[in-house]
């Protein structure tokens, strides 16, 4: 048997490997201080021309269960960790007793090929810099010393100010926030500028952490009004919140594993009831609209309580905010309605567009 090597020694890598015996691979996510959960990325290297069995630990989530390991469309595929593909869009898996192993045959060329639970979105990814000439400032150093970037734009006395990666694996929601930010720049909303901070957990980011239930408390439980914040990125964030006039706030994320299929807006606590309600229905109309864009259902709304310490409760308790809201996209979508690159950027665009309506019909 040809020597080939499994590891996670790359930005936004995570893997454990427990064995290996002839062609079948016995790998599964590294928690490292989170509580389980389901996120891995992995790279193979000397493999070519093998024919590989992974099959990859499906970890149990709380109340939650067994979560999937390897989504409906098999693993995302990877050749330069840029640019990502599943591996059988064509004929998913829907079982979930099935979804936690692959197999793949490898080219007589393919030295190197990444695997990972779903398409990656690392720092390199946010490249407005070069697509549109946007300068990337730092907003603070994390607590390993990684930068954490930041970018405003648009001219104006209001502010929206957008986020994402609180949990550092969720990496799916950072492509929908990158076609809003695109339709943004494009198309400026008179009279605000935007603040876009797109990896809260930056060193997660890098390191491939899990960084939702991070212990003791992970990104999204850091903001209290009455402590002080334990993470560098979260304090730098309170301080945007302090010191600008911001009237709107979206926070992307993304759910649980399979099951969770939907882009859902989430709804805090009763709060915005009626804003929450007309968004979907303006992001609904709007991503049908988009040829290819992955489309949000009308009354795809996800209910919860109001947590203290979540960024969207924290941003909403401020008297400037006239609405804050979550929203969450999920890992791989479905088999009519697919999470790729292309779809959730243009269903970004067309969140865009209807925070742009919205705020038409509420700004006053
Ligand atoms: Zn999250």
């Amino acid at each position: 048997m040809k020597n080939f090597t499994v590891s996670d020694k790359f930005e936004g890598g995570n893997i454990i490997v427990d064995k290996i015996e002839g062609n079948d691979v016995y790998i599964k996510p590294d928690f490292r201080d989170s509580n389980p959960w389901f996120s891995w990325a992995m790279k193979v290297e000397g493999a070519n021309g093998l024919k590989l069995n992974f099959n990859v630990e499906r970890p149990i989530v709380g109340r939650f269960g067994p979560q999937a390991t390897v989504g409906y469309f098999g693993p995302a595929v990877s050749h330069d960790l840029k640019t990502w593909k599943w591996l059988y869009p064509e004929n998913p898996v829907t079982e979930m007793d099935e979804l936690y192993h692959f197999t793949y045959q490898f080219g007589e060329n393919e030295d190197c090929v990444y695997f990972a639970h779903h398409m990656v979105y690392n720092v390199c990814n946010f490249d407005f810099d070069k697509q549109y000439g946007l300068e990337i400032k730092e907003l603070c150093k994390d607590v390993d010393g990684t930068s954490c970037p930041y970018v405003t734009f648009g001219e104006g006395d209001k502010v929206i100010l957008l986020t994402s990666r609180h949990h550092a694996c969720e990496a799916p929601a950072s492509y929908v926030l990158h076609g809003a930010m695109q339709e943004l720049i494009e198309n400026p909303l008179d009279g605000f500028k935007i603040i876009c901070v797109p990896f809260v957990d930056v060193r997660g980011v890098v390191k491939g952490d899990q960084g939702k239930g991070r212990l003791p408390h992970d990104h999204n439980r850091d903001y209290n009004y009455d402590e002080p914040s334990i993470y560098p990125t979260v304090k730098a964030i309170k301080e945007i919140v302090k010191n600008n006039p911001i009237k709107y706030s979206f926070d992307f994320h993304d759910p649980m594993s399979a099951g969770s299929d939907k882009i859902c807006i989430v709804n805090h606590g009763g709060h915005w009831e009626q804003e929450d309600q007309r968004l979907s229905e303006l992001y609904a109309n709007l991503s049908a609209e988009y040829d290819g864009a992955f489309k949000h259902v009308q009354g795809s709304i996800t209910r919860i309580k109001t947590i203290p310490g979540m960024f969207s409760t924290y941003v909403g308790e401020d008297p400037r905010v006239r609405y804050a809201t979550t929203i969450e996209a999920p890992y791989y979508g479905c088999p009519e309605n697919m999470m790729t690159e292309e779809s959730y950027k243009k269903s970004g665009r067309a969140f865009a567009n209807a925070i742009r309506q919205l705020i038409k019909e509420i700004d006053k």
